[in-house]
């Protein structure tokens, strides 16, 4: 694929593209969805799938539609092959759910500012949810954070691919400037210390949780 084709995906037809415009935390307002649809209509682009972190990805583009498209939206694009954050999922919390314990709206927008555009060895994924329920699905994803009455927990290493692992918990009873410190130092730790492309999961099984622990207490 070619370098200027901003974040568009080939398809398995080897022909159309899919793009995946950023909703952080999956917030859209009357604004983003006017404008999705103006596309989707212009363009014909026959299928529009809301993705699991929390995205619409727009597919069947012809190649030479993405530029234009991107450019009509208005909104970032979301990378999806990439080694970097891919999405911050975040359930809706203390925001409207009646089980919310902590603003895991909040606390989600305010990660997929942190790390917009910072490499990693490989895709990030991160899940916030505002209760132990975890419907963001935090144990299952790179970093995970949840909420309890008092404070949140973080976790570090799940995955929910081929051979899924649950996270293991770093931290708890956390304020949310202590889960933000410790999130960035968990991912400090993988950066130092993973191979290239190495989910977190993989990093972990390989270096073990013991090792992390003894980083984290430095
Ligand atoms: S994780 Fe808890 S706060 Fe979030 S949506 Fe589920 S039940 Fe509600």
């Amino acid at each position: 694929m070619k370098d200027d084709l901003q974040g568009a995906i080939l398809q398995r037809d080897k022909e159309t593209y899919a793009i995946v415009p950023r909703t952080p935390v999956g917030i859209v307002t009357a604004e983003v969805l006017e404008k999705l649809a103006a596309v989707i209509r212009k363009y014909d682009i026959p299928i529009t799938k809301i993705t699991s972190g929390q995205r619409f990805a727009l597919v069947g583009i012809q190649e030479n539609e993405i530029e234009q498209i991107w450019k009509e939206l208005g909104l970032d694009i979301g990378r999806a092959t990439e080694l970097c954050l891919h999405y911050v999922q975040a359930c809706p919390g203390t925001a409207v759910c009646r089980f919310g314990v902590q603003d895991s709206l909040g606390l989600g927008s305010e990660l997929e500012k942190d790390f917009l555009g910072v490499d990693f060895p490989a895709k990030i994924k991160i899940g916030v949810s505002g209760c132990p329920m975890c419907c963001a699905e935090s144990l299952l994803r790179d970093v995970g954070i949840f909420g309890k009455k008092k404070g949140w927990t973080v976790t570090f290493g799940g995955n929910a691919g081929r051979r899924p692992r649950i996270a293991d918990v770093v931290g708890e009873d956390l304020s949310k400037d202590e889960a933000v410190k410790l999130v960035n130092k968990c991912l400090d730790y993988y950066n130092d210390n993973a191979r290239k492309k190495e989910r977190t999961s993989r990093f972990m099984n390989r270096t073990g949780f013991e090792a992390l622990q003894e980083y984290l207490a430095q």
